[in-house]
């Protein structure tokens, strides 16, 4: 007893478990490291900030890589590097390794390159008031509110009747004009005030200010929305009708930029899901691996992951199958030995929103990537719960690699939830779980991460995907 009394210290040092702030325990030399990892990812950002700016920005890295595309039925061996492009929307990056697959099996890394925003509606154009607006549908899930009065771009695609497709970007430049949703001045905001968050400012009135000048023929209808016609048929060659097939969204015109004197931080737009996409990116077109490795950068996932570009659509299995065919290996044996991490973000405790979190088990900014063993509402229903043998396989290898890892749940027990696809992944007979970097103000304009966590998380993919 009184030697154990006297080594308490020790004791403790050797028998408790600490998160550790990533930035507390690093070198000057890993420093650079993280700050230059962060340069590399803002700049992916600005240049993808739709799902389809992300999957042909993917697209590029991949063949300036030296990965060549793969269309269904094309011949594999092993060592081959390919992206399987879907739709335009949604990748697949992949490697064919040296290992028998039936026996090893896939390492899958499934981010979502998705974000919420603000959706364009088919018939949009209408001018009230001496103003021209856009009518709009959010995506995904928004506080409203936070949408109005900043700078927004438009981005997306118009497809003409004769199947020409026309890109739009405006709004990213310096010398490109921007969109507005306004919201109401205080003054005359007491109803407003009162009413709760989700009511402050309604779906309806998420409209886009594009327009305020007349067209100078005083005798025709609606002026202002026939000058912003004629902008369009003069800049894009549209007319209104093509609205019809048109994909365009909204989104915060705002660069990706560092936060705090130190430059700890990151804050930019669509960080959800863009941070674990980008990192597992680098580390299937970077990384060392004897394996058959699938980097699958999804659509969808904000809104359920349904359709054919989610990761419920049968195009990924399609492709898994193909590629153990090509191998000579059983499909079903190699789903049951592979392993795949859900990429994707998670909360991070807020100190000035403390009472939603439960602190022991919450993901702690700085303290590296965040596992999360489950997801799920109200006792961890509708949750891919992984098994205590496939985090414990994540532990040893993570320990090997030196990666600086965390725990974390969404929130305290009852107070709120979410899911991933982590759940369509578990259901194929894969061992999966769920890993992202906690990120503060998720789903807002502007998501702040750490550029600590940023690092962590891409070390653990290439730690994963070695092993
Ligand atoms: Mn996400
Ligand atoms: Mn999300």
């Amino acid at each position: 007893m009184s030697e154990i009394n006297s080594n308490g210290k020790e004791l403790y040092n050797n028998l408790e478990y600490n998160k550790k702030n990533y930035y507390e325990y690093i070198s000057d030399d890993e420093k650079q490291k993280i700050f230059a990892y962060a340069e590399k990812y803002k700049i992916f950002l600005n240049a993808a900030k739709t799902e389809r700016e992300a999957c042909s920005v993917a697209v590029n890295l991949a063949q300036a890589t030296g990965f060549t595309e793969y269309h269904l039925g094309d011949t594999l061996t092993a060592g081959d590097k390919c992206y399987f492009v879907n739709r335009g929307k949604s990748v697949v990056v992949f490697r064919v390794g040296t290992t028998d697959i039936e026996k090893d099996g896939m390492r899958l890394i499934v981010a979502h390159l998705d974000s919420p925003r603000i959706d364009i509606k088919q018939n949009p154009l209408y001018e009230e008031a001496g103003m021209c607006f856009l009518k709009t549908h959010y995506y995904g899930g928004i506080k409203k509110y936070q949408w109005t009065t900043i700078p927004l771009a438009l981005h997306g695609v118009v497809v003409l009747k004769n199947g020409a497709k026309i890109q739009i970007c405006i709004g990213e430049d310096a010398s490109d004009p921007v969109f507005y949703i306004d919201d109401l001045l205080p003054h005359l905001s007491s109803d407003q005030m009162s009413k709760i968050g989700s009511k402050i400012v309604e779906g309806e009135q998420l409209n886009i200010v594009v327009g305020g000048l007349p067209h100078l023929d005083k005798k025709v209808k609606n002026k202002f929305k026939l000058a912003v016609l004629s902008i369009l048929q003069t800049q894009y060659g549209i007319c209104e009708e093509d609205f019809l097939s048109a994909e365009l969204s909204a989104v915060p015109a705002f660069k990706a930029r560092d936060i705090g004197f130190d430059r700890a931080f990151i804050g930019a737009y669509g960080q959800d899901d863009r941070a674990c996409a980008y990192s597992a990116l680098e580390a299937v077109l970077n990384g060392e691996s004897q394996h058959t490795v699938l980097v699958i950068l999804v659509d969808k996932e904000e809104v359920g992951s349904e359709g054919s570009t989610g990761i419920q659509s049968k195009i990924y299995t399609d492709l898994m199958e193909e590629i153990s065919n090509a191998m000579l290996a059983n499909y079903r044996k190699v789903r049951f030995a592979s392993r795949c991490l859900s990429a994707d973000v998670t909360a991070a405790y807020d100190p000035n929103f403390s009472k939603v979190f439960e602190r022991m088990n919450a993901g702690m900014i700085s303290c590296g990537t965040c596992i999360s063993k489950f997801t799920g509402v109200h006792g961890k229903i509708g949750s891919n719960d992984a098994s205590a043998e496939f985090i414990g396989e994540l532990r040893n290898i993570f320990a090997k690699e030196g990666v600086i890892w965390q725990t974390a749940e969404l929130g305290r027990v009852d107070g709120g939830g979410g899911g991933t696809v982590a759940k369509h992944l578990a259901k194929l007979n894969i061992d999966t779980v769920d890993i992202g970097i906690p990120v503060i103000s998720m789903h807002s304009p502007w998501e702040m991460v750490s550029k600590a966590d940023l690092y962590s998380n891409y070390c653990a993919f290439l730690a994963f995907i070695k092993y």
